[in-house]
């Protein structure tokens, strides 16, 4: 199912003949970050290393079922000689203490996304893959590692998540023939489906709502934005990372070709989401604001207060499609 090339021949080698490995995912993990998080680190254990699932940043409600998921650590004092990143398209996203990267003896860089610049000591990176969970199935095939029922469930949790469940234009018949792989391996479809699209807290359904209630649609409905502050937090009793799949309600709109999500943040940044139909390529929209992503779906940080970020994304949707 692969062809291996150069780099990807040395990372093999490094996993086989070292030891002592440190994985880590992206911050404000989504599902494909800590489904291959937790994937890597099992298939290393089944091949007898020691490896340990880093990450800094609180695990999501829905990806609490994880299997092994209560097994990531949070940085502690000792840093990694090894370290593996996994689905983290730039340095500054990593969730672990940055001295780690500078410490390691070597970091093993392994991700999809297209702006990756490849910081790593060696990199993996295919921007062809729907996610960055395929490319640890077809290193673990090629590793000869054991695929647990608990490894493939999270490997189809990442693939499932980074597709819209098998949706979006980074679907690939690769995406299917490796999930189809996972399900033998004893994947279960519709546990997953349950736990983690259907299943809620009461409290996203309400921040949901307040999301849609106070939805702007502008540029004649190509364009639509949900903004929501501390306050709709504190008012629905939800946390910030139950906002994840309330900007597909915009992107979603028959006429919407650009939408967004500003959230305002506990540290007092505003995180910002953007999402197209694929015809706008809103990484370039987050590139431009020191941030990144794919074709159909990008992000980036403001420092500024909620008002004024509003008015920032604003403009740079308008821009984009051409509107005043
Ligand atoms: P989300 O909107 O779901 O947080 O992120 C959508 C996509 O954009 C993901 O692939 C994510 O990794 C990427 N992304 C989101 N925020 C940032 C950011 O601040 N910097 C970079 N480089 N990528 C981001
Ligand atoms: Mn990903």
């Amino acid at each position: 199912m692969a062809m291996i090339n150069q780099n990807e021949r040395e990372i093999l080698q490094l996993l086989t003949q070292e030891d002592d490995f440190c994985i880590v995912c992206h911050e404000a993990p989504d599902g494909d970050a800590l489904g291959s998080l937790l994937a890597l680190t099992g298939l290393l254990q089944q091949m007898g290393k020691q490896a340990v699932a880093v990450c800094m940043d609180t695990v999501p409600y829905v990806y609490q079922i994880l299997p092994d998921v209560e097994k990531i650590q949070r940085p502690d004092v000792l840093a990694a000689r090894h370290l593996i990143t996994v689905d983290c398209a730039d340095e500054e996203r990593i969730a672990c203490p940055a001295a780690w990267l500078s410490q390691a003896d070597w970091v093993i860089n392994i991700d999809h996304h297209g702006s990756n610049r490849g910081f790593g000591t060696y990199n993996w990176i295919d921007a062809g893959s729907a996610a960055t969970g395929e490319l640890i199935y077809l290193l673990g095939k090629q590793l000869h590692a054991d695929f647990t029922p608990q490894i493939a469930q999270n490997l189809l949790a990442a693939i499932s998540t980074d597709t819209g469940h098998f949706s979006q234009i980074n679907t690939t018949a690769r995406s299917f023939a490796i999930a189809a792989e996972l399900v033998k391996e004893g994947a279960q479809v519709a546990q997953l489906c349950n736990d983690i699209y259907k299943r809620k807290r009461l409290s996203k359904t309400r921040l949901i709502g307040r999301g849609l209630n106070q939805m702007q649609v502008f540029c004649a409905g190509q364009a639509a934005m949900i903004v929501l502050s501390r306050q709709d937090f504190l008012d629905c009793g939800a946390t910030e990372s139950e906002t994840e799949g309330i900007i597909d309600y915009a992107r979603d709109i028959d006429t919407v070709r650009v939408a967004a999500l500003l959230r305002d943040t506990e540290k007092g940044s505003v995180k910002v989401s953007l999402r197209s139909q694929g015809d706008i390529d809103v990484s370039q929209i987050a590139m431009k604001a020191g941030g990144g992503g794919h074709r159909g779906a990008a992000g980036f940080t403001l420092y500024l207060p909620l008002e004024k970020a509003v008015d920032y994304v604003k403009n740079a949707l308008k821009e984009t499609i051409a509107c005043s």
